[in-house]
């Protein structure tokens, strides 16, 4: 099934414009970059930007058979992107926001594999920026993460890789989008190199087991994966998260998890320039290969 043309820019249970998709089969989701393809040159004039189109998502998905209360599994297939991407400095967006006078902008020709700016070439790392669900009260912006996923810009969510979203409506109401051709984590100056894209998915459902935030696993790792407005906080329910794992599947006590996760967990920032902070927890599938 192809998905095209249909942006959402806050996650929530629409369902009037809910496209209804089943469990696995294979989708094909077409998605804008994350100025809604606006910027179309280095020269743009930002007093053109339209600020109610930013971070565009694709959706929202009606899956059938995912009922509230269970997980939602997403199968990452493939991400195939554009040949060029955009990225920004801009003055109050980012680490160094303070200190930037004017905004500029800049295409990256992103071909065979590589990114090429200015002088350099730079290996490509796909990635899904905008990823998640109905969330469980009001209807949420797409550039916010919290605990339905969202904008969590986390450079790990890439082809390959299995991204586990908690389910609080019947159909789930799925939307993805912002994709990155590369980024650093952290996303310092607030954007990596912003590609329209298709990213081919399949979902499953997993019952019996429920999970308050974002959960990912990739062939070598399994992640949980927190935001909040306050690093602190985030921080906080990650390695809770983990904890939880570790303590179910090892049959640890908190004080093992715990001291477990010191010895090998790695604590990695996801972005820090989105309305809430985004941090991962990760623990190598040698420990530990069960997430939920
Ligand atoms: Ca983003
Ligand atoms: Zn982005």
């Amino acid at each position: 099934m192809i998905i095209k043309d249909q942006s959402v820019f806050a996650l929530g249970a629409d369902k009037d414009q809910a496209i209804h998709v089943q469990t696995g089969e294979i989708i094909e989701i077409y998605t804008k970059d994350c100025f809604d393809n606006q910027v179309t040159s280095e020269e743009y004039e930002m007093h053109c930007f339209d600020w109610n189109h930013v971070n565009p998502a694709t959706g929202p998905l009606y899956i059938e058979g995912a009922k509230k209360g269970n997980v939602l599994k997403v199968d990452i297939l493939n991400i195939e992107m554009d040949n060029y991407g955009t990225m920004c400095a801009m003055p109050e967006e980012g680490v160094l926001g303070h200190d930037v006078n004017e905004t500029t902008f800049k295409k990256v020709r992103v071909q065979d594999g590589i990114c090429y700016f200015n002088e350099l070439k730079l290996p490509i790392r796909p990635m899904i920026g905008v990823i998640g669900v109905a969330p469980e009260l009001e209807q949420i912006a797409t550039g916010t993460p919290a605990s339905h996923g969202g904008n969590m810009d986390n450079v790990k969510i890439t082809t390959g890789t299995t991204l586990y979203l908690p389910i609080f409506h019947d159909g789930a109401y799925f939307a993805c989008g912002d994709v990155h051709a590369a980024m650093g984590d952290g996303e310092v100056m607030g954007t990596g190199v912003e590609i329209a894209a298709k990213i081919t998915l399949r979902f499953e459902i997993v019952e019996n087991v429920s999970i308050n935030n974002p959960r990912l696993e990739d062939d070598d790792y399994i992640y949980t994966i927190a935001s909040d407005e306050d690093m602190e906080k985030a921080i906080y329910m990650a390695t809770k998260d983990m904890s939880s794992v570790l303590q179910k599947h090892l049959g640890y006590t908190l004080n093992d998890a715990g001291m477990l996760m010191s010895l090998c967990g790695n604590l990695e920032i996801c972005q820090v320039v989105d309305p809430k902070r985004t941090v991962r927890m990760r623990i190598p599938k040698t420990v530990c290969d069960k997430i939920l």
